[in-house]
Parts: structure tokens; C-alpha cells; sequence
């Protein structure tokens, strides 16, 4: 299921091998430029993220990368890294599964996920930075905000209703 999922995937094509190959390479800067060594795992994770090209889990990338490279928890603590040097931001399932994505590849978006069927589509960024600054006059430090939306898509509306939510992970749409 795993691998027919990334053949399938429109990144898998060699018109995009280009796109990946500059977004490894900033990637890479960015993790020298923090003064962090480039491990196989921290290039792994990078290149699962980039490949599903939307958020997906943290077991997902452990699957991506192999048990045999190495363990969850340093996936867990990559991921947590990688946030940190603006590599990746964070998004949630309306069941609070977090879940990551790339941000060298994707202007800044939110997603709509769907409570039925858990397939993510991107919706345009509207900024909240006022709020931000707000928080920060008021003596706050680090800020930085989560916003996610959900609802029931028009295709689960249309279908039967007797679909179990929690077994899905999103998938990008369009
Ligand atoms: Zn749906």
C-alpha cells in the first residue's frame, strides 16, 4: 500500500527531480547554517517529507525512512529540529494526530481537513501576524500560532455516512 502510494505520487515523476534536489540543498544549508551535522536520518526525513508533498504523521515518515535507519523517537526529535530552523510547521487532525510538513516547498497555507474521510486540501493563508505582534507587546516570547479547519467535504456528504474517521491519514488534494 506504502510504495503504490509514492509511485503513484506526481512527485515521483523526473520533471520534479529538479524542485526536489533545490529544496534538499536549502534544506541542508539551513541545517549547517544552525551548526547541526547532515545525518542520513535528518536527510531521509527531509526527502519523505518532500515526497509526500503535503502534512503526513510522524509514523508515516518512520515507515518512509526504515526501522533499520532509525527509530521513532529520533524521528519524534528530527521533526521537533527541523520546526525549530523553520524547515517544517506543524498541523493537526481534528483527533489532535500532529503532523508535519515542508516549508521550503509550499507557500504559507492552512489546511481544511475532512472529519469523515481525513483528506487535507490547502486553503489560502490569511495572516494573523497583528496577533502575533500583539501577544509579543504584551511580553511573549516565541510566539507562533496553529490554526486548522474542519468539516465534512462534499464528497463524504454525497456518500454513505458509515466511514470510520480515525483510521485515515490526509492526503493532498489538488
Ligand atoms: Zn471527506
Amino acid at each position: 500500500m506504502i510504495s503504490a502510494t509514492q509511485s503513484n505520487h506526481p512527485l515521483a515523476t523526473v520533471a520534479n527531480a529538479d524542485a526536489r534536489e533545490s529544496a534538499l540543498t536549502e534544506a541542508r544549508n539551513r541545517i549547517r547554517r544552525a551548526g547541526m551535522r547532515i545525518t542520513q536520518p535528518r536527510l531521509a526525513i527531509i526527502a519523505s517529507l518532500h515526497r509526500h508533498d503535503g502534512p503526513v504523521s510522524c509514523e508515516r515518515i518512520h515507515q518512509d525512512v526504515g526501522a533499520g535507519v532509525c527509530d521513532l523517537v529520533t524521528v519524534y526529535r528530527c521533526l521537533a529540529v527541523f520546526e525549530e530552523l523553520g524547515l517544517v510547521r506543524r498541523s493537526y487532525l481534528h483527533n489532535g494526530t500532529c503532523l508535519y510538513e515542508l516549508t521550503l516547498t509550499t507557500l504559507r497555507h492552512y489546511h481544511i481537513v475532512c472529519k469523515a474521510c481525513g483528506v487535507a486540501e490547502r486553503m489560502e493563508y490569511f495572516p494573523v501576524e497583528n496577533v502575533e505582534r500583539l501577544l509579543t507587546e504584551r511580553g511573549y516570547t516565541q510566539v507562533s500560532h496553529v490554526v486548522e479547519f474542519f468539516g465534512v467535504c462534499p464528497k463524504c456528504q454525497s456518500a454513505a455516512p458509515a466511514r470510520n474517521a480515525a483510521s485515515t491519514l490526509p492526503r493532498e488534494r489538488g
